[in-house]
Protein backbone atom coordinates (compact mmCIF):
# COMPACT_ATOMS: atom_id res chain seq x y z
CA UNK A 1 0.00 0.00 0.00
CA UNK A 2 2.90 2.35 0.85
CA UNK A 3 4.77 1.36 -2.90
CA UNK A 4 1.57 1.70 -4.66
CA UNK A 5 -0.04 5.25 -2.78
CA UNK A 6 4.06 6.38 -3.00
CA UNK A 7 3.88 5.69 -6.78
CA UNK A 8 0.76 6.73 -8.06
CA UNK A 9 1.43 10.25 -6.40
CA UNK A 10 4.66 10.05 -8.28
CA UNK A 11 2.33 9.91 -11.21
CA UNK A 12 3.37 5.71 -12.31
CA UNK A 13 0.68 4.06 -13.70
CA UNK A 14 0.13 1.97 -10.91
CA UNK A 15 -2.15 -1.09 -10.00
CA UNK A 16 -1.91 -3.33 -6.04
CA UNK A 17 -3.07 -6.32 -6.47
CA UNK A 18 -4.48 -8.23 -3.64
CA UNK A 19 -5.56 -11.86 -3.07
CA UNK A 20 -7.25 -11.21 0.26
CA UNK A 21 -11.05 -9.80 0.53
CA UNK A 22 -9.89 -6.57 1.49
CA UNK A 23 -6.32 -4.81 1.94
CA UNK A 24 -4.45 -3.67 4.72
CA UNK A 25 -2.75 -6.92 5.10
CA UNK A 26 -1.45 -8.88 8.22
CA UNK A 27 -0.64 -5.95 10.59
CA UNK A 28 -4.10 -4.51 9.97
CA UNK A 29 -6.40 -7.79 10.15
CA UNK A 30 -3.97 -10.59 12.17
CA UNK A 31 -0.87 -8.32 13.55
CA UNK A 32 0.01 -4.97 14.87
CA UNK A 33 -3.60 -2.80 15.03
CA UNK A 34 -5.41 -6.47 16.95
CA UNK A 35 -2.61 -7.47 19.12
CA UNK A 36 -2.49 -3.70 20.47
CA UNK A 37 -5.66 -3.45 20.69
CA UNK A 38 -5.93 -6.58 22.88
CA UNK A 39 -2.94 -5.44 25.02
CA UNK A 40 -4.42 -2.51 25.92
CA UNK A 41 -7.89 -4.13 27.05
CA UNK A 42 -5.67 -6.53 28.86
CA UNK A 43 -3.36 -3.69 30.64
CA UNK A 44 -6.96 -1.78 31.34
CA UNK A 45 -8.14 -4.87 33.06
CA UNK A 46 -4.41 -5.40 35.04
CA UNK A 47 -4.71 -1.74 36.44
CA UNK A 48 -8.35 -2.11 37.75
CA UNK A 49 -6.75 -5.40 39.28
CA UNK A 50 -3.82 -3.14 40.40
CA UNK A 51 -6.40 -0.17 42.31
CA UNK A 52 -5.13 -1.10 46.04
CA UNK A 53 -2.03 0.03 44.81
CA UNK A 54 -3.18 3.48 44.12
CA UNK A 55 -4.53 4.09 47.14
CA UNK A 56 -8.03 3.09 45.95
CA UNK A 57 -10.60 0.54 47.21
CA UNK A 58 -9.84 -2.75 46.05
CA UNK A 59 -12.21 -3.77 43.25
CA UNK A 60 -13.70 -7.65 42.58
CA UNK A 61 -13.37 -8.15 38.82
CA UNK A 62 -16.24 -10.40 37.04
CA UNK A 63 -14.74 -12.71 34.11
CA UNK A 64 -14.08 -10.90 30.66
CA UNK A 65 -16.11 -11.91 27.81
CA UNK A 66 -13.44 -12.57 25.13
CA UNK A 67 -16.11 -11.77 22.72
CA UNK A 68 -16.70 -8.25 23.83
CA UNK A 69 -12.99 -7.79 23.95
CA UNK A 70 -12.52 -9.05 20.00
CA UNK A 71 -16.00 -6.91 19.38
CA UNK A 72 -13.61 -3.65 20.50
CA UNK A 73 -10.54 -5.13 18.22
CA UNK A 74 -12.85 -5.48 14.74
CA UNK A 75 -14.07 -2.18 15.44
CA UNK A 76 -10.73 -0.71 16.04
CA UNK A 77 -9.77 -2.66 12.46
CA UNK A 78 -12.75 -1.80 10.91
CA UNK A 79 -11.81 1.74 11.52
CA UNK A 80 -9.02 1.61 10.23
CA UNK A 81 -9.77 -0.11 7.42
CA UNK A 82 -11.45 2.66 5.49
CA UNK A 83 -8.24 4.48 5.85
CA UNK A 84 -7.10 1.48 3.68
CA UNK A 85 -9.17 1.40 1.48
CA UNK A 86 -9.18 0.62 -2.45
CA UNK A 87 -11.58 3.95 -2.96
CA UNK A 88 -8.24 6.31 -0.88
CA UNK A 89 -5.88 4.54 -3.30
CA UNK A 90 -8.07 5.17 -6.21
CA UNK A 91 -7.99 8.99 -5.16
CA UNK A 92 -4.32 8.92 -5.08
CA UNK A 93 -4.68 7.21 -8.64
CA UNK A 94 -3.86 3.72 -8.09
CA UNK A 95 -5.93 1.34 -9.19
CA UNK A 96 -6.48 -1.94 -6.91
CA UNK A 97 -7.21 -5.43 -8.23
CA UNK A 98 -8.62 -8.16 -5.89
CA UNK A 99 -7.92 -11.90 -6.98
CA UNK A 100 -4.81 -14.42 -7.07
CA UNK A 101 -1.92 -13.25 -9.42
CA UNK A 102 0.74 -15.51 -11.27
CA UNK A 103 3.66 -14.53 -12.88
CA UNK A 104 3.51 -15.68 -16.44
CA UNK A 105 7.48 -13.75 -17.28
CA UNK A 106 9.28 -10.72 -15.71
CA UNK A 107 7.17 -8.30 -16.88
CA UNK A 108 3.70 -10.00 -16.89
CA UNK A 109 0.84 -10.97 -14.42
CA UNK A 110 -1.75 -13.27 -14.80
CA UNK A 111 -4.78 -12.10 -12.81
CA UNK A 112 -7.27 -15.09 -12.75
CA UNK A 113 -6.99 -15.15 -16.47
CA UNK A 114 -6.39 -11.40 -17.63
CA UNK A 115 -3.16 -10.05 -18.21
CA UNK A 116 -1.21 -6.80 -16.73
CA UNK A 117 2.01 -6.14 -17.79
CA UNK A 118 4.34 -3.89 -16.11
CA UNK A 119 7.88 -2.29 -16.20
CA UNK A 120 8.73 -3.11 -12.94
CA UNK A 121 6.90 -5.02 -10.22
CA UNK A 122 6.80 -4.95 -6.52
CA UNK A 123 6.49 -8.26 -4.24
CA UNK A 124 5.19 -7.32 -0.81
CA UNK A 125 2.74 -10.21 0.16
CA UNK A 126 4.40 -10.48 3.67
CA UNK A 127 4.34 -14.02 5.64
CA UNK A 128 2.69 -16.39 7.39
CA UNK A 129 3.22 -18.37 10.57
CA UNK A 130 5.00 -21.45 10.03
CA UNK A 131 4.30 -24.77 11.92
CA UNK A 132 7.12 -26.13 13.84
CA UNK A 133 7.91 -29.55 12.88
CA UNK A 134 6.15 -31.09 16.09
CA UNK A 135 4.94 -34.49 16.13
CA UNK A 136 1.14 -34.18 15.77
CA UNK A 137 1.19 -30.74 16.08
CA UNK A 138 -1.68 -30.12 13.24
CA UNK A 139 -3.74 -32.76 15.14
CA UNK A 140 -4.29 -30.93 18.09
CA UNK A 141 -6.59 -27.60 18.07
CA UNK A 142 -4.12 -25.16 17.57
CA UNK A 143 -4.14 -21.43 17.30
CA UNK A 144 -2.12 -18.34 14.99
CA UNK A 145 -2.35 -14.65 14.79
CA UNK A 146 -4.64 -15.36 12.10
CA UNK A 147 -7.48 -16.93 14.46
CA UNK A 148 -6.13 -15.82 17.97
CA UNK A 149 -8.70 -12.59 17.23
CA UNK A 150 -11.68 -13.93 16.36
CA UNK A 151 -11.44 -16.49 19.31
CA UNK A 152 -14.92 -15.39 21.70
CA UNK A 153 -13.66 -17.63 24.60
CA UNK A 154 -10.92 -17.54 26.51
CA UNK A 155 -8.99 -20.15 27.28
CA UNK A 156 -8.84 -21.97 30.58
CA UNK A 157 -5.34 -22.64 30.05
CA UNK A 158 -3.19 -21.23 26.95
CA UNK A 159 -0.55 -22.87 25.66
CA UNK A 160 2.15 -20.80 23.34
CA UNK A 161 4.82 -22.23 21.17
CA UNK A 162 7.01 -19.64 21.06
CA UNK A 163 8.50 -16.58 23.06
CA UNK A 164 9.38 -14.26 20.45
CA UNK A 165 7.33 -10.65 20.70
CA UNK A 166 4.00 -12.50 19.35
CA UNK A 167 4.16 -15.14 21.94
CA UNK A 168 5.28 -12.67 25.34
CA UNK A 169 2.47 -10.10 23.88
CA UNK A 170 -0.66 -12.75 23.93
CA UNK A 171 0.68 -14.58 26.82
CA UNK A 172 0.77 -11.23 28.92
CA UNK A 173 -2.83 -10.11 27.61
CA UNK A 174 -4.63 -13.29 27.98
CA UNK A 175 -3.66 -14.02 31.63
CA UNK A 176 -4.13 -10.69 32.39
CA UNK A 177 -7.88 -10.97 31.21
CA UNK A 178 -8.31 -14.50 32.94
CA UNK A 179 -5.97 -17.60 31.05
CA UNK A 180 -3.71 -19.62 32.65
CA UNK A 181 -0.41 -19.27 30.15
CA UNK A 182 2.34 -21.48 29.95
CA UNK A 183 5.50 -20.26 27.40
CA UNK A 184 7.46 -22.72 25.86
CA UNK A 185 10.37 -21.16 24.34
CA UNK A 186 13.72 -22.97 22.69
CA UNK A 187 16.48 -20.61 23.02
CA UNK A 188 17.28 -19.60 26.31
CA UNK A 189 15.71 -15.80 26.96
CA UNK A 190 13.15 -14.54 25.71
CA UNK A 191 13.10 -11.87 22.90
CA UNK A 192 15.72 -13.69 21.82
CA UNK A 193 17.62 -10.51 20.12
CA UNK A 194 17.64 -8.52 23.23
CA UNK A 195 20.58 -8.68 25.64
CA UNK A 196 19.52 -11.12 28.58
CA UNK A 197 19.63 -8.94 31.17
CA UNK A 198 16.87 -6.57 29.12
CA UNK A 199 14.69 -9.73 28.79
CA UNK A 200 15.29 -11.13 31.91
CA UNK A 201 13.42 -7.68 33.56
CA UNK A 202 10.46 -8.70 31.23
CA UNK A 203 10.31 -12.57 32.10
CA UNK A 204 10.33 -11.66 35.80
CA UNK A 205 7.01 -9.70 35.29
CA UNK A 206 5.63 -11.81 33.59
CA UNK A 207 6.06 -14.55 35.97
CA UNK A 208 4.78 -12.16 38.74
CA UNK A 209 1.67 -11.82 36.78
CA UNK A 210 1.19 -15.98 36.86
CA UNK A 211 2.98 -16.08 33.31
CA UNK A 212 4.88 -19.92 33.51
CA UNK A 213 8.16 -19.89 31.25
CA UNK A 214 10.18 -22.42 29.97
CA UNK A 215 13.38 -21.27 28.35
CA UNK A 216 15.98 -23.62 26.64
CA UNK A 217 12.41 -25.89 26.14
CA UNK A 218 12.13 -27.93 23.02
CA UNK A 219 8.49 -29.09 22.12
CA UNK A 220 8.76 -32.60 20.89
CA UNK A 221 5.06 -33.74 20.83
CA UNK A 222 1.56 -32.67 20.26
CA UNK A 223 -1.59 -34.66 21.38
CA UNK A 224 -4.67 -34.59 23.00
CA UNK A 225 -5.93 -36.12 26.03
CA UNK A 226 -9.05 -35.79 28.02
CA UNK A 227 -9.86 -32.86 25.99
CA UNK A 228 -6.82 -31.04 26.18
CA UNK A 229 -3.95 -30.08 24.27
CA UNK A 230 -0.98 -32.30 25.79
CA UNK A 231 2.58 -31.08 24.87
CA UNK A 232 5.23 -33.10 25.01
CA UNK A 233 8.36 -30.85 26.20
CA UNK A 234 12.43 -31.25 27.04
CA UNK A 235 15.30 -29.57 27.48
CA UNK A 236 17.10 -28.19 24.80
CA UNK A 237 20.47 -29.09 26.50
CA UNK A 238 20.83 -31.20 29.20
CA UNK A 239 19.86 -34.86 30.15
CA UNK A 240 16.53 -33.82 31.98
CA UNK A 241 13.67 -36.48 31.16
CA UNK A 242 10.63 -34.47 29.23
CA UNK A 243 7.54 -34.03 30.63
CA UNK A 244 4.14 -32.64 29.57
CA UNK A 245 2.40 -29.60 29.63
CA UNK A 246 -1.45 -29.42 29.74
CA UNK A 247 -3.45 -26.72 28.50
CA UNK A 248 -7.21 -26.05 26.58
CA UNK A 249 -5.44 -24.12 23.21
CA UNK A 250 -2.05 -24.42 21.57
CA UNK A 251 -0.75 -20.33 20.55
CA UNK A 252 1.55 -21.32 17.64
CA UNK A 253 4.21 -18.01 17.36
CA UNK A 254 7.12 -19.89 16.46
CA UNK A 255 8.37 -18.38 13.55
CA UNK A 256 7.07 -17.29 9.91
CA UNK A 257 7.25 -17.90 6.49
CA UNK A 258 7.46 -15.88 3.37
CA UNK A 259 4.10 -15.74 1.02
CA UNK A 260 5.37 -16.86 -2.10
CA UNK A 261 3.30 -19.95 -2.70
CA UNK A 262 1.02 -19.62 -6.13
CA UNK A 263 3.03 -16.58 -7.48
CA UNK A 264 4.71 -18.51 -9.78
CA UNK A 265 8.44 -16.76 -9.40
CA UNK A 266 10.02 -19.25 -11.12
CA UNK A 267 8.36 -18.19 -14.40
CA UNK A 268 9.55 -14.91 -13.78
CA UNK A 269 13.31 -15.97 -13.44
CA UNK A 270 12.79 -14.84 -9.35
CA UNK A 271 14.98 -16.52 -6.76
CA UNK A 272 13.68 -17.44 -3.59
CA UNK A 273 14.07 -20.10 -0.64
CA UNK A 274 12.50 -20.85 2.31
CA UNK A 275 13.80 -17.57 4.02
CA UNK A 276 11.83 -15.40 1.26
CA UNK A 277 12.72 -13.55 -1.95
CA UNK A 278 16.05 -11.98 -1.14
CA UNK A 279 16.66 -8.30 -2.41
CA UNK A 280 19.99 -6.42 -2.32
CA UNK A 281 20.18 -3.19 -0.54
CA UNK A 282 18.19 -1.12 -3.53
CA UNK A 283 15.18 -3.63 -2.91
CA UNK A 284 15.98 -5.51 -6.12
CA UNK A 285 15.64 -9.24 -6.54
CA UNK A 286 17.79 -11.01 -8.55
CA UNK A 287 15.61 -9.35 -11.46
CA UNK A 288 16.82 -5.88 -11.30
CA UNK A 289 13.23 -4.33 -12.43
CA UNK A 290 11.50 -6.86 -9.69
CA UNK A 291 11.69 -5.72 -6.28
CA UNK A 292 10.81 -7.43 -3.05
CA UNK A 293 9.61 -5.38 0.16
CA UNK A 294 8.45 -6.15 3.44
CA UNK A 295 8.27 -9.73 5.32
CA UNK A 296 8.68 -11.34 1.88
CA UNK A 297 12.19 -10.60 2.00
CA UNK A 298 12.94 -12.02 5.64
CA UNK A 299 14.87 -9.55 6.80
CA UNK A 300 12.79 -7.36 9.41
CA UNK A 301 9.60 -8.39 10.28
CA UNK A 302 8.33 -4.91 11.44
CA UNK A 303 5.59 -2.69 9.83
CA UNK A 304 7.62 0.22 9.45
CA UNK A 305 10.20 -1.19 7.81
CA UNK A 306 7.94 -2.86 4.99
CA UNK A 307 7.07 0.75 4.50
CA UNK A 308 11.18 2.13 4.48
CA UNK A 309 11.97 -0.30 1.77
CA UNK A 310 8.81 0.35 -0.22
CA UNK A 311 10.31 4.07 -0.49
CA UNK A 312 13.53 2.59 -1.23
CA UNK A 313 11.90 0.89 -4.25
CA UNK A 314 10.21 3.26 -5.37
CA UNK A 315 13.05 5.87 -5.68
CA UNK A 316 14.56 3.16 -7.72
CA UNK A 317 11.57 2.09 -9.74
CA UNK A 318 10.10 5.27 -10.25
CA UNK A 319 12.73 7.94 -9.85
CA UNK A 320 15.57 6.14 -11.67
CA UNK A 321 17.80 6.84 -7.95
CA UNK A 322 19.92 4.37 -6.54
CA UNK A 323 18.70 4.67 -3.07
CA UNK A 324 20.10 2.09 -0.79
CA UNK A 325 18.28 0.94 2.80
CA UNK A 326 20.32 0.83 5.93
CA UNK A 327 19.12 -1.31 8.38
CA UNK A 328 21.57 0.04 11.03
CA UNK A 329 18.75 2.46 12.65
CA UNK A 330 16.17 0.41 12.30
CA UNK A 331 13.94 0.75 16.11
CA UNK A 332 11.65 -2.02 17.55
CA UNK A 333 9.29 -2.53 20.80
CA UNK A 334 7.25 -4.99 22.14
CA UNK A 335 4.27 -4.05 23.49
CA UNK A 336 4.46 -5.82 26.73
CA UNK A 337 4.10 -4.36 30.21
CA UNK A 338 7.42 -3.05 30.55
CA UNK A 339 7.58 -2.56 26.76
CA UNK A 340 10.92 -3.00 25.62
CA UNK A 341 12.31 -1.13 22.50
CA UNK A 342 15.83 -1.28 20.89
CA UNK A 343 17.61 0.76 18.12
CA UNK A 344 20.69 0.14 17.40
CA UNK A 345 23.37 -2.06 19.05
CA UNK A 346 22.93 -3.85 22.18
CA UNK A 347 25.64 -5.79 23.66
CA UNK A 348 25.07 -8.64 22.03
CA UNK A 349 25.27 -6.91 18.44
CA UNK A 350 27.96 -4.90 19.45
CA UNK A 351 30.03 -7.89 20.65
CA UNK A 352 29.35 -9.96 17.30
CA UNK A 353 30.62 -6.77 15.47
CA UNK A 354 33.48 -6.52 17.79
CA UNK A 355 32.76 -3.22 18.40
CA UNK A 356 34.02 -2.06 21.78
CA UNK A 357 31.57 -0.12 23.94
CA UNK A 358 30.68 1.25 27.39
CA UNK A 359 27.04 1.13 28.71
CA UNK A 360 25.16 3.65 30.00
CA UNK A 361 22.55 2.71 32.70
CA UNK A 362 19.84 4.61 34.66
CA UNK A 363 16.78 2.38 36.25
CA UNK A 364 13.21 3.67 36.08
CA UNK A 365 12.99 4.07 39.98
CA UNK A 366 15.02 6.85 40.01
CA UNK A 367 12.73 8.90 37.80
CA UNK A 368 10.46 10.74 40.03
CA UNK A 369 7.60 10.24 37.11
CA UNK A 370 8.01 6.55 37.10
CA UNK A 371 7.07 6.97 40.91
CA UNK A 372 4.33 8.90 40.63
CA UNK A 373 2.90 6.50 38.10
CA UNK A 374 3.90 3.52 39.88
CA UNK A 375 5.66 2.07 36.83
CA UNK A 376 9.36 1.77 38.37
CA UNK A 377 10.41 -1.23 37.21
CA UNK A 378 13.12 -1.17 34.31
CA UNK A 379 15.60 0.62 33.11
CA UNK A 380 17.27 2.51 30.23
CA UNK A 381 20.97 1.14 28.74
CA UNK A 382 22.77 3.24 25.99
CA UNK A 383 25.93 2.05 24.58
CA UNK A 384 28.63 4.35 23.56
CA UNK A 385 31.98 3.91 22.45
CA UNK A 386 34.73 4.65 24.63
CA UNK A 387 34.81 8.40 23.41
CA UNK A 388 30.92 9.02 23.83
CA UNK A 389 29.72 8.53 20.12
CA UNK A 390 26.29 6.49 20.41
CA UNK A 391 25.87 3.39 19.26
CA UNK A 392 22.60 2.30 20.51
CA UNK A 393 19.61 2.24 23.04
CA UNK A 394 17.45 0.12 24.85
CA UNK A 395 14.81 0.71 27.15
CA UNK A 396 12.92 -1.75 29.21
CA UNK A 397 9.86 0.03 31.19
CA UNK A 398 6.69 1.99 30.80
CA UNK A 399 6.55 3.69 27.47
CA UNK A 400 9.63 2.51 26.41
CA UNK A 401 8.34 2.52 22.98
CA UNK A 402 7.73 6.20 22.59
CA UNK A 403 10.77 7.01 24.48
CA UNK A 404 13.40 5.12 22.57
CA UNK A 405 12.13 8.23 19.48
CA UNK A 406 14.34 10.86 21.42
CA UNK A 407 17.50 8.02 20.65
CA UNK A 408 15.91 7.23 17.04
CA UNK A 409 16.08 11.32 16.43
CA UNK A 410 19.61 11.62 18.23
CA UNK A 411 21.38 8.41 16.26
CA UNK A 412 19.15 9.20 12.89
CA UNK A 413 21.12 13.36 12.97
CA UNK A 414 24.34 12.11 14.17
CA UNK A 415 23.31 13.94 17.48
CA UNK A 416 25.85 13.82 20.30
CA UNK A 417 25.73 12.56 23.61
CA UNK A 418 26.21 15.67 25.17
CA UNK A 419 23.54 16.99 23.51
CA UNK A 420 20.90 14.88 24.83
CA UNK A 421 22.50 14.89 28.31
CA UNK A 422 22.61 18.85 28.20
CA UNK A 423 19.40 19.14 26.91
CA UNK A 424 16.50 20.43 29.21
CA UNK A 425 14.20 18.08 29.91
CA UNK A 426 10.14 18.78 30.98
CA UNK A 427 9.77 17.27 34.94
CA UNK A 428 8.25 15.22 35.66
CA UNK A 429 8.63 13.13 32.71
CA UNK A 430 9.56 9.44 32.39
CA UNK A 431 11.93 11.23 29.29
CA UNK A 432 14.42 11.92 32.05
CA UNK A 433 15.58 8.93 31.97
CA UNK A 434 17.35 9.46 28.79
CA UNK A 435 18.69 12.53 30.08
CA UNK A 436 19.80 10.44 32.83
CA UNK A 437 21.90 7.90 31.39
CA UNK A 438 23.42 10.47 28.67
CA UNK A 439 24.34 12.43 31.99
CA UNK A 440 25.96 9.45 33.79
CA UNK A 441 28.59 9.35 30.63
CA UNK A 442 30.19 12.75 32.16
CA UNK A 443 29.07 13.23 35.49
CA UNK A 444 32.21 10.66 36.87
CA UNK A 445 34.43 13.57 35.12
CA UNK A 446 32.55 17.12 36.00
CA UNK A 447 32.64 16.17 39.85
CA UNK A 448 35.62 13.78 39.96
CA UNK A 449 38.23 14.64 42.72
CA UNK A 450 40.86 16.42 39.81
CA UNK A 451 37.60 18.90 38.53
CA UNK A 452 36.89 19.67 42.41
CA UNK A 453 41.19 20.43 43.08
CA UNK A 454 41.48 23.04 40.13
CA UNK A 455 38.08 24.71 41.27
CA UNK A 456 39.42 25.06 44.75
CA UNK A 457 42.26 26.59 42.86
CA UNK A 458 41.05 28.52 40.44
CA UNK A 459 38.01 30.00 42.68
CA UNK A 460 38.98 29.48 46.01
CA UNK A 461 36.29 27.01 46.94
CA UNK A 462 35.98 26.21 50.54
CA UNK A 463 34.87 22.24 50.22
CA UNK A 464 32.31 20.23 52.28
CA UNK A 465 29.84 22.54 54.26
CA UNK A 466 28.73 18.84 55.69
CA UNK A 467 29.79 15.29 56.68
CA UNK A 468 27.51 12.87 57.50
CA UNK A 469 28.21 11.44 61.25
CA UNK A 470 30.49 8.64 61.61
CA UNK A 471 32.12 9.23 57.81
CA UNK A 472 35.03 11.57 59.06
CA UNK A 473 36.51 11.69 55.08
CA UNK A 474 35.76 14.87 53.12
C1 LIG B 1 0.61 -10.81 16.05
C2 LIG B 1 1.51 -9.86 15.31
C3 LIG B 1 1.80 -8.62 15.85
C4 LIG B 1 2.60 -7.74 15.17
N1 LIG B 1 2.87 -6.53 15.75
C5 LIG B 1 3.67 -5.67 15.10
C6 LIG B 1 3.93 -4.40 15.66
O1 LIG B 1 3.44 -4.07 16.75
N2 LIG B 1 4.73 -3.55 14.98
C7 LIG B 1 5.30 -3.89 13.78
O2 LIG B 1 6.02 -3.08 13.21
N3 LIG B 1 5.06 -5.10 13.22
C8 LIG B 1 4.26 -5.98 13.85
N4 LIG B 1 4.00 -7.18 13.27
C9 LIG B 1 4.61 -7.49 11.96
C10 LIG B 1 3.84 -6.84 10.83
O3 LIG B 1 2.50 -7.25 10.86
C11 LIG B 1 4.49 -7.20 9.51
O4 LIG B 1 5.86 -6.94 9.59
C12 LIG B 1 3.90 -6.38 8.38
O5 LIG B 1 2.54 -6.63 8.24
C13 LIG B 1 4.63 -6.71 7.08
O6 LIG B 1 4.10 -5.93 6.05
P1 LIG B 1 4.08 -6.51 4.58
O7 LIG B 1 3.55 -5.42 3.74
O8 LIG B 1 5.37 -7.12 4.26
O9 LIG B 1 3.03 -7.71 4.64
P2 LIG B 1 1.49 -7.67 4.94
O10 LIG B 1 1.12 -6.52 5.77
O11 LIG B 1 1.11 -9.02 5.46
O12 LIG B 1 0.86 -7.46 3.52
C14 LIG B 1 0.97 -8.45 2.54
C15 LIG B 1 -0.26 -8.41 1.68
O13 LIG B 1 -0.05 -9.24 0.56
C16 LIG B 1 -1.20 -10.04 0.35
N5 LIG B 1 -0.80 -11.26 -0.36
C17 LIG B 1 -0.18 -12.36 0.14
N6 LIG B 1 0.06 -13.24 -0.84
C18 LIG B 1 -0.42 -12.68 -1.97
C19 LIG B 1 -0.46 -13.10 -3.31
N7 LIG B 1 0.02 -14.27 -3.70
N8 LIG B 1 -1.00 -12.25 -4.19
C20 LIG B 1 -1.50 -11.05 -3.82
N9 LIG B 1 -1.48 -10.62 -2.59
C21 LIG B 1 -0.95 -11.42 -1.66
C22 LIG B 1 -1.73 -10.29 1.74
O14 LIG B 1 -3.10 -10.65 1.70
C23 LIG B 1 -1.49 -8.96 2.40
O15 LIG B 1 -2.56 -8.09 2.23
C24 LIG B 1 3.17 -8.09 13.92
C25 LIG B 1 2.88 -9.34 13.36
C26 LIG B 1 2.06 -10.21 14.03
C27 LIG B 1 1.77 -11.54 13.40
Amino acid sequence: MTAAAGAAQFGAKTVLVEKAKALGGDCLHFGCVPSKTLIRTAGVWSLARRAKEFGLPEVTLPPVSLAAVMDRVRSVIDTIQEHDSPERLCRLGAEVRFGSPRFVDDHTVDLDGSRLTAKAWIIATGSSPSLPAVEGIADVPYWTNETVFSQTALPGHLLILGGGPIGVEMAQAFRRLGSKVTIVEFTDQLLGPEDPDIAAILRSRLEAEGVKVFTGTKALKASVGNGSVLLRVGPVKGEAEPWTVEGDVLLVAAGRKPNVEGLDLPAAGVAYSPRGVPADRRMRSNVPHIYSCGDVNGVFPFTHVAGYEAGIALSNAVLRLPRRADYTKVPWCTYTDPEVASVGMNEKRAKAAGVEYRSLEAPFREVDRALAEGETEGKIKVLVTPSGRILGCQIVGHHAGELLHEWVAAINGGVKLSTVAGAIHAYPTLAEISKKAAGSFYAEKLFSDRTKKILRFLFDLKGRACTPEGNAGG
